[in-house]
């Protein structure tokens, strides 16, 4: 018997809490898309979710008929890109250690909104990884991050554009020395972009940017050594070669509706699509950040585009999983709201969120649903996300929120977070 690898995410956990603790009276949204189960009892033994019946001695708490679900998971982030810090000129210049902090309270506001865990798509600097092993010494308690390191792209305007983010590879075989550089920083999967970005004016989205042979082999040696590959995709010729090329999640992928015979070789391959419809959003309405006219008209464009996409994904069947790809984190729940307005029901928006995105991580043997022997990463909610998705984004409406059967945050813990 192997004895099962442990990603590096996963070592940053906190230590489960020892002994029994019952949740009753709940309405339990399970994660798996089942109907809600009113007055519910969940059972969590030293962290996990137990089938067995409760010892006498038991802590219990009593939910007064809240709504109990899984954890929310957001599968597409950038950490390092959030603190929005003004430096004008005469302050004082950030400190090179600052970052990792205001990285940290980024993380720390997301778990109080229910947001257990979340995968980082792409930093600058080694910053998200600095906060990781910061969780894993007890400095705080955040969501599980599951971090890429940086992103491998062919020679390119955006390796220009995101200097530190990504990690120029031309080739097969310095493809797979870009991964394996990867998996050495410490990620737990790797990123590959397979087009131009949306967000560079210098970029043509269209065309793949890396060939068949150069995906070949980063997706070759990334899975060799146990890992998952997440593709950005943008034109469908890179699109194609992604899905051809088997990687585990299409980031994006706007165009897909074009093709329904791809988005089926994509389920059928148990691949997942991760919409982003927030951050198209943003670019769109001009949120955040002030964008280059082309890229606005790009960006409404795109908007469009993925509606689309994300009803024929529906359609054929494809597991959506929710990827914020916006700021703050703590309101990446909304993510679901824009996917509810695009056409999902609000049911599987909160699959998305969950048990799919579980899926997309590859951690679904562990998280994602409220199951025996899961994890007991949850959230309870105070109303209806099924009624009103918006309550997801409101911090008096998460009451509690576990991670590993110990209340880290929620309106209801004392002190209160
Ligand atoms: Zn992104």
């Amino acid at each position: 018997m192997t004895l099962p690898y442990v990603l590096p995410a996963l070592l940053a956990d906190p230590k489960p809490t020892e002994g029994v603790t019952v949740l009753v009276n709940a309405r339990l949204f399970c994660g798996t898309g089942a109907p809600v189960k009113d007055d519910a009892t969940v059972m969590i033994r030293d962290g996990y979710i137990s089938g067995e019946s409760a010892p006498r001695d038991a802590r219990v708490i009593d939910l007064g008929r809240r709504f109990l679900m899984p954890g929310l998971i957001d599968v597409h982030t950038h950490l390092a890109e959030q603190p929005e810090i003004e430096i004008v000129e005469g302050m004082e210049p950030l400190r090179p250690g600052v970052k990792g902090h205001l990285v940290a309270a980024v993380a720390q506001r997301a778990l109080r909104m229910g947001i257990t865990t979340v995968r980082d798509v792409g930093a600058r600097g080694d910053t998200v990884l600095e906060v990781r092993q910061a969780m894993r010494y007890g400095a705080f308690i955040g969501p599980r991050i599951l971090a890429c390191g940086r992103i491998v792209s062919a020679t390119s305007p955006g390796g220009h554009h995101f200097e530190d983010m990504y990690r120029e590879a031309d080739g097969p075989d310095e493809m797979r020395k870009a991964a394996r550089e990867q998996l050495r920083r410490g990620a737990d999967f790797v990123k590959i972009m397979m087009t131009g970005a949306r967000s560079v004016e210098l970029e043509n989205p269209g065309p793949a940017q890396v060939t068949r042979e150069e995906v070949a082999a980063l997706v070759d040696e990334v899975h060799r050594q146990g890992y998952r590959v997440a593709a950005h995709c943008e034109g469908l010729e890179g699109t194609v070669l992604a899905i051809e090329e088997g990687v585990d999640t299409i980031e994006h992928g706007f165009y897909l509706h074009e093709r329904p015979d791809l988005l089926e070789e994509l389920a059928a391959r148990g691949g997942v699509l991760v919409p982003t419809l927030s951050f198209l959003a943003d670019v769109a309405e001009q949120r955040h950040d002030n964008w280059s006219k082309h890229l606005v008209e790009r960006g409404v464009y795109n908007v469009e585009q993925a509606g689309k996409t994300l009803r024929a994904a529906i359609e054929v069947g494809v597991p959506i999983a929710m990827g914020f790809d916006s700021k703050p984190e703590e309101e990446a729940a909304s993510e679901l709201k824009l996917m509810v307005d695009a056409g999902m029901s609000p049911n599987d928006a909160l699959v998305a969120a969950t048990s799919t995105g579980a899926m997309a991580l590859g951690l679904n043997n562990l998280i994602g649903t409220v199951e025996t022997g899961k994890l007991a990463d949850l959230i309870v909610v105070d109303g209806d996300p099924l009624e009103d998705i918006g309550v997801l984004v409101d911090p008096d409406r998460i009451h509690l929120v576990f991670r590993g059967g110990t209340i880290v945050a929620g309106t209801a813990k004392t002190p209160n977070i």
